[in-house]
């Protein structure tokens, strides 16, 4: 009786491994719920159509066109670009083979659904690098915002900077020029005078006018913010340094 009954649970177990095994051969094994969305894939002529499915995985694109179907891990990408909600550019590490010095970009415009904030927050979870966010996802109550005037090469345009706990918005209505900078991803900050402010990301710097003069408050919240000073020797750096003693 005990031999039938080891017997039906080895056959069990046998069965859940080859589900396993089918699975991450066949498709991805994925805990998180997938977003899939039909796409068209912009060439430089024309463009493919197939789906685009973004989960905790990485995104992959499958269409007939032969060549263009991918399927990326995130570590696989450079850049990933969220120009709105109906727009995404991927930027990866592939050659292109007639320009030398580039790397290849997709392009893929969502013909049906949209970048909501749930896909912002998987991207940002699993991205290793800055995501390039052009929509103002999950805004909070600023702890203060300044009206400003983004330097372009020529003119430029205007909207209002929002330092949050975080993370600090641009909101403007220059189609593509808002952004989302989480203070872990600005590598500097600078004050050329009181007036003019500059935030530098691994992805761009932003120089902005500013229209009312920014205090030494404001400033020295951003500072400690990008520089992580706001505890800069905590009670439990000394606690392990006494700790250490006693090993
Ligand atoms: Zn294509
Ligand atoms: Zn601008």
């Amino acid at each position: 009786m005990k031999t039938i009954r080891y017997s039906m649970l080895a056959a069990v177990i046998l069965e859940i491994a080859l589900v396993v095994i089918l699975l991450s051969a066949f498709g991805r094994l994925s805990f998180g719920q997938p977003f899939t969305f039909k796409v068209r894939h912009d060439h430089w002529r024309g463009g493919c159509t197939g789906r685009l499915t973004i989960d905790d995985q990485g995104i992959e694109y499958r269409t007939e066109d032969g060549g263009h179907s991918r399927n990326w891990s995130y570590p696989d990408l450079k850049r990933i670009d969220i120009q709105s909600g109906k727009s995404l550019e991927l930027l990866t590490y592939e050659d292109r083979k007639l320009i030398p010095g580039a790397e290849r970009k997709f392009e893929f415009e969502l013909l049906e659904g949209e970048i909501t904030e749930a896909v912002y927050r998987l991207l940002l979870d699993k991205s290793p690098r800055p995501l390039l966010a052009r929509l103002p996802y999950g805004s909070t109550a600023p702890v203060f915002s300044l009206g400003a005037k983004h330097r372009h090469r020529v003119g430029g345009c205007e909207g209002e900077l929002q330092f949050e706990r975080e993370r600090v918005i641009y909101r403007t209505d220059k189609p593509g020029d808002t952004r989302i900078w989480l203070y872990a991803d600005i590598s500097s900050v600078g004050l050329l005078d009181r007036y003019s402010l500059r935030l530098t990301t691994l992805l761009e710097t932003y120089t902005f006018d500013l229209k009312l003069p920014i205090t030494s408050e404001q400033y020295n919240f951003l500072w400690a913010k990008v520089y992580h000073l706001e505890d800069p020797y905590p009670a439990s750096a000394r606690a392990s340094r006494l700790a250490s003693k006693h090993v």
